[in-house]
């Protein structure tokens, strides 16, 4: 099984109290792709524009991700640029340059209309809505969005979320949403807008699903240094898709430990500055991080 991921494939220009980096290889769509390949085939559905850099191109393709859907468009690539405080968890945009994406539509080609795991990640929601209507007949649909959607597109976005299995989030965005501080209140309130399952991240503090088994609290794997968690929560939702689209048997019995292989996916892409460290990783250390992670949390 492949999974199917549509979002935003970026530059991004990061700062940190630190180190400044330009034009980095960014998107929800990059790091949850790349994410994802660590576990199954992933097809990419995006727009580029034609500043986009060829060395990003190849980057996708040593992952192996079919980019059949990656549109070249006029004009110039979706630019983001964010700056971390000292404690590295607070982020404030600087800037959103949609570019390409503003007039962008779309297009799933035939060949991926069939995709059965399908990850909306981080794009306007009336974008993840489309890719949806051009699909057949797909097995787990998972939402991702931020603020900025919900701010600007709150009508689209609860459309979107009456047609999807899962729904992620970070506990800010649970809040803005459900004016709701706890997170338990919260994640009950967010199943009554539709997904079956609900995920609010915490960022180092990990994760929490809402799904028909009841709760499950997800650690984050524990680092000692973050340098930049820039998509981190983009590789804990495309590890896990990668993850469940390749395990035997239900959802329900394989997306707590899917989880947990999102979790530690994740744990790489903040130990470096955009997808560098990512993808330098590979399964055999993904497996000894998930093994250290189930020492830590038996009791
Ligand atoms: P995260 O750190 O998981 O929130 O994801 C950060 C990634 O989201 C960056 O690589 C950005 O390029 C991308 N991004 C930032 N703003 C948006 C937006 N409005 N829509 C979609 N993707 C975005």
């Amino acid at each position: 099984m492949s999974v199917l991921i549509v979002g935003t494939t970026a530059l991004d220009s990061i700062k940190t109290p630190k180190a400044e980096n330009p034009r980095l290889l960014g998107g929800s769509a990059s790091h949850a792709a790349v994410a994802a390949s660590f576990f199954a085939p992933v097809k990419l559905v995006g727009g580029v524009g034609e500043d986009f850099p060829k060395k990003y191109i190849e980057l996708y393709r040593r992952h192996k991700i079919d980019l059949e859907g990656l549109q070249m468009l006029p004009g110039k690539t979706f630019h983001w640029s964010g700056e971390y405080e000292i404690n590295m968890n607070n982020r404030r945009t600087l800037a959103t340059e949609l570019g390409v994406i503003e007039t962008y539509s779309p297009v799933v080609p035939k060949s991926f209309q069939s995709a059965k795991f399908v990850l909306l990640a981080n794009i306007a929601p009336a974008l993840q809505s489309r890719v949806l209507d051009q699909l057949t007949n797909p097995k787990f649909v998972v939402a991702d969005s931020m603020d900025l959607w919900l701010n600007i597109a709150l009508a689209d976005l609860l459309q979107l979320l009456k047609r999807v299995d899962g729904f992620v989030l970070n506990d800010s965005e649970a809040q803005l949403l459900t004016k709701e501080d706890n997170v338990f209140s919260a994640l009950k309130k967010i199943h009554k807008l539709g997904p079956k399952y609900v995920i609010i991240k915490k960022g180092s503090h990990g994760s929490i699903l809402s799904g028909p088994r009841g709760f499950f609290i997800c650690p984050a794997y524990p680092l000692h240094k973050v340098v930049d968690p820039t998509g981190a929560g983009d590789s804990f939702v495309g590890g896990m898709m990668g993850y469940l689209s390749t395990a035997k048997g239900s959802i329900d019995a394989n997306i707590r430990r899917a989880m947990v292989y999102g979790s530690v996916t994740a744990s790489f892409c903040c130990e470096g500055f955009g997808l560098n460290t990512t993808t330098k990783t590979g399964r055999t250390q993904i497996n000894q991080r998930v093994k250290e992670l189930e020492a830590l949390t038996k009791f």
